[in-house]
This record gives structure tokens, sequence and C-alpha cells, in this order.
């Protein structure tokens, strides 16, 4: 058996490989709607509606570190993030499943905590939470979740679907949960400094001061799932032409839904919606927003496209924003930058698991809890690891 490094192929290229080889049976070709490539599996009910069915990971030091996520945050962040790709489909959810691997450092009360967190969110957004597993674990903390939903057939939205000339939207603003992540980094390193420079403290005395970046720390540790706008496409009876959740950053769900419609697509730097306090946390870290908007992710908004027709029916929504339009395939990913010029975003990349980089060594523990390869794309597209790129504690 030959032995291929996952970094190899990454991510996106092992499930293509993983996805060969579990290709639905006859059977189930018949109610089985959309299996692997999308945000949701999709499976025709007897009763003419569609159940949507997805599975979300979230791994300790991967993807959450426990000195800078309480852990309600944590419990009903894994809802949410499910939730998401319910609310990407254009589908209501319904029931979600919590399993949980166990390290011998995690308390009968902390596990309590998480789920007092995830029951909290699930009632918020109507779900039962009717099940899961438990297991042991050696290698920290581990939560999976699995969610249903369901949506009338004509409602349902795919990533496929978008035409030449629909408009480019985005719910709520982008870029705040990397900038949330970037504080909380630091603060974690700060926290680990104090600890090593005064061994007897009492580390429970330890206080942070984040007020000034309460709003992006929200976002980070509390996205939600955005299931009103969901609610105003059912009411208005807006179906998007196609659309996506942003767990990996614009740039690359964008690429998502072009590759799946075949289409192009342009948006405006000018007209991403960041936020004020965005910008504050990007300059103070002498970064780009830009940047943490377009790749940054885990803001769990909706990407979605729109026929224009619908756009005055759309404007009613105040939470979203058009942010460009799909062009012909060859025309490429564009992003038109403040100075007018045409950067290719498909040269940029959008966090992607299993990347060279995620598995260098890396002495100086600045590992990203995000679950994200800190790829380092410029978004200049020139792809080369200068100095200053924004997610440069990783050097090759
Ligand atoms: P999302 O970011 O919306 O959660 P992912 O990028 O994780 O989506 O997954 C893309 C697609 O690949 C989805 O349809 C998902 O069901 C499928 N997928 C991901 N991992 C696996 C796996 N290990 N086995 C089978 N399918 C997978
Ligand atoms: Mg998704």
């Amino acid at each position: 058996m030959s032995f291929t490094r996952i970094s190899e192929i990454g991510e996106f290229g092992l499930i293509d490989r993983l996805s060969a080889l579990i290709k639905p049976t006859e059977s189930s070709l018949s109610t089985l709607k959309k299996g692997i490539g999308d945000d949701c599996a999709v499976i025709a009910l007897p009763n003419g509606k569609l159940q949507v069915i997805s599975t979300d990971l979230l791994i300790e030091q991967i993807h959450f570190d426990l000195l800078t996520t309480p852990l309600e945050h944590l419990g009903a962040k894994a809802i949410s993030v499910n939730v998401s790709d319910i609310c990407a489909m254009n589908a209501n959810p319904l029931y979600a499943t919590i399993s949980i691997g166990l390290s011998n450092n995690i308390s009968v009360e902390m596990i309590e905590q998480i789920y007092k967190g995830a029951a909290n969110v699930a009632k918020q957004y109507g779900i039962a939470i009717v099940g899961g597993d438990t297991s042991a674990s050696i290698t920290g903390l581990v939560i999976s979740v699995a969610i249903v939903g369901e949506v009338d057939a004509d409602k349902i939205t795919y990533r496929s679907g978008a035409k030449q000339g629909d408009l480019i939207c985005v719910t709520g603003d982008i870029g705040r949960s990397f900038a949330g992540l970037k504080v909380l980094m630091r603060e974690r390193q700060t926290m680990l400094d104090t600890f090593a420079e005064n061994p007897e403290m009492d580390k429970s005395t330890y206080k942070a001061d984040l007020s000034d970046y309460q709003k992006v720390i929200e976002k980070h540790l509390l996205p939600k799932a955005r299931v009103d706008a969901v609610k105003f496409f059912h009411e208005t009876g807006i179906v998007p032409t196609s659309m996506i959740d942003i767990s990996d950053g614009v740039g690359s769900e964008l690429k998502h839904l072009c590759r799946n419609s075949q289409t192009g697509a342009l948006i405006e730097e000018s007209k991403l919606p960041i936020l004020s306090e965005t910008r504050e946390v990007s300059d103070e870290f002498e970064d780009d927003a830009t940047t943490y908007a377009l790749f940054g992710g885990e803001d769990y908004e909706l990407l979605f496209t729109i026929s224009p027709n619908d756009f005055d029916t759309l404007s009613r929504f105040k939470d979203v924003h058009v942010i460009g339009k799909m062009l012909h395939p060859n025309d490429g990913i564009k992003l038109r930058d403040l100075f007018g010029s045409d950067i290719d975003l498909t040269k940029t990349s959008g966090f992607e698991h299993f990347t060279e980089e995620e598995f260098f060594e890396d002495d100086n523990d600045t590992h990203d809890h995000n679950g994200h390869s800190h790829n380092g794309h410029d978004p200049n597209g020139d792809d080369t690891d200068d100095e200053d790129d924004i997610w440069g504690e990783r050097k090759n």
C-alpha cells in the first residue's frame, strides 16, 4: 500500500477520494437528492418535503482552546455551527445529537456547562437535542454534533444554481470572528507568560481586561446561525439561487458557489461589510481588514446569490449587503480593490485543513485554534510568504 500524506492532496482532495468509495447505492438514489458536496446532504421525504442532514466536529487545540473559551459558549457554538449549515440550505433545523470525547482533565461539572450552553441555544433555535454518544479521549476534548432539518422542495437552496448577473449578497458583517481570535490568542499568550513568571500564582485569580474587544470576541466565541435570514426568505418567498455559510471566509466560499454554479464573479472591496471594531483590531495588529473579511472565516454568516428581480424585496431585510455580481465563468473570480484594480481570487485561498503548513513543527506553540491552516496567502494574489503576511506566525 502506498503512503500518500494527507497534506499532499489537502482536505478537499481527501474528501474527493473518500466520496469515490462511498458512492450511493442504487436503492438510495431515488430519494437521495444530494450527497457529498454541499452544506448538507438532501433526502426526499415521503410527504414531499426535503430532509437536510449535516455534521460538524470541534476538537480541542484545533478548533478551540479551553484557556480562552468559556464552556457554555463552546456548547452553544457546537450547535450554532451546525444550524448554520442547515440555514445554508434555506432549511429549518429540527433535531440534533451531541457526541463527546472526554479527556480526564474534564469534570462532570464542566461537561454540564457545555450542555447548558448547547441546550440554551438549541431552545433559541427551536431545536431538540435527542441523543449522542460518550467516550473517553486521550487527545483532549472532542465535540461532534449531527443535525437534521427540513424544507419545502421548492425552497431548497444548493451551492449550485447561481446565474450570470445574479447579485452576490452577505448577511451581517465579516472578518469580525478572526479579529476576535487574534485578540484571544494574544490574551492567551499574556496569560501563559504571566503564569510562567509567577509559578505560585492562583490561576483562578487571573483577570483579563478584554472589555474593549467585546464585540469581536463575542462573534468568535458565540456566533449565531442566521435563522432570521432563512425566516425572511420563507416569509417573502425569495429563494436564493445559491447559498453557503461562511466557515472558511468569503474568498473561499465564493469559489465554492462559482465552481458549483459554473459562473465567474466580481466582488468589490468597498462593499465588504466590515465593522469599525474589526478594523480597529486589524489596525492594532498592523493587518489588513479586507484580508480578515475574505480569509478569516468562522463568521457563520450566509453568502448567497439572488436574481436582480428580488433586489427590492431583499432590501426589506436590514442586515444584508450586496457585495458583487455573478459573471461568465471566463471572467474568473475577482475582487475589485479600493483603487479599481481587479485581483484574481482563484490564486488566493481560504483556510483548508491538511495543507503542508498544518503539519509543520511549531516550537512557539503558536498553533491556531481555529482549525485553520493559515496559508498566509496574500490577497494581492502573489501567493508568496512574505514577512508581513498576517498569519505570519507559521513560517516555512
Ligand atoms: P462545511 O464547511 O459546510 O461543513 P465541509 O467543507 O466540511 O462543509 O464539507 C464539504 C462536503 O464534504 C460536505 O458535503 C460534507 O458532507 C463532505 N465531507 C466532509 N468530510 C467528509 C468525510 N470525512 N466523509 C464523507 N464526506 C465528508
Ligand atoms: Mg457550510
